[in-house]
């Protein structure tokens, strides 16, 4: 089979640029995966008009350093299963920049521009982000991201799982575009419940100032 063999063609402009990443819950315990970036774009994919998202590896971030307005093309594979995906696709090659959108973003928030390194996002820490304020102010945002969980039900038996997706901000504590939304719940054993409360979101961003 050919390398591009099943792939799809798309092209674009770059709407938003944020982490690719994963979270798997187990009633009071989580945990992150950090696997590239998700460019959304409005364009054409496999010749049909649209808005849709590509999952890229941090070497091709690292590489093409893709922001908000740029026009790029290339192919992808649809993603197996889009409970465990935000994008579209992934699998992505023959990636091109056809157009580089501008230098500097406008008065912040949100915050456009080249995203920074994995280990930058890991490190700062996130807090939980309205799924509403998410779709309204911050989708365009490089600190705000969709992430795709995974929780396992029962860990007696770690093939009972759910998924859904939730929304986080990575970005300055004192944004004012800022809203936590609902406190996560997360489903467990017989019918019992965890709630994620406010301090678990003060804990994982303790080392940051509020302007940071
Ligand atoms: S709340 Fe977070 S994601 Fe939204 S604009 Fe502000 S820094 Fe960006």
């Amino acid at each position: 089979m050919g390398a591009t063999e099943g792939k799809r063609p798309w092209d674009g402009e770059v709407i938003s640029v944020q982490p690719r990443t994963r979270l798997l819950r187990s009633f009071d315990e989580r945990s992150h995966s950090y696997l590239g970036y998700v460019l959304h774009l409005r364009g054409t994919l496999d010749g049909e008009a649209r808005e849709f998202a590509v999952a890229v590896g941090p070497a091709a971030q690292a590489k093409l350093e893709f922001r908000v307005g740029d026009r790029v093309s290339g192919l992808g594979v649809p993603v197996a299963d889009p409970r465990t995906e935000i994008a579209d696709l992934y699998r992505v090659s023959g990636l091109r920049v056809l157009v580089r959108g501008p230098d500097s973003a406008s008065n912040p928030p949100p915050y456009l521009g080249i995203p920074p390194t994995l280990e930058v996002y890991r490190a700062r820490g996130h807090r939980r982000l309205s799924a509403t304020t998410y779709r309204s102010r911050c989708s365009s945002c490089l600190w705000g991201c969709e992430m795709p969980v995974e929780m396992i039900i029962d860990h007696w038996n770690p093939s009972k799982k759910r998924y859904r997706t939730e929304a986080f901000c990575y970005g300055p504590k004192s944004c004012p575009f800022y809203r936590p939304g609902p406190t996560r719940k997360v489903p467990g054993r017989r019918g019992m419940t965890w709630e994620e409360a406010d301090w678990v979101d003060e804990q994982d961003t303790a080392h940051r100032g509020p302007d940071e």
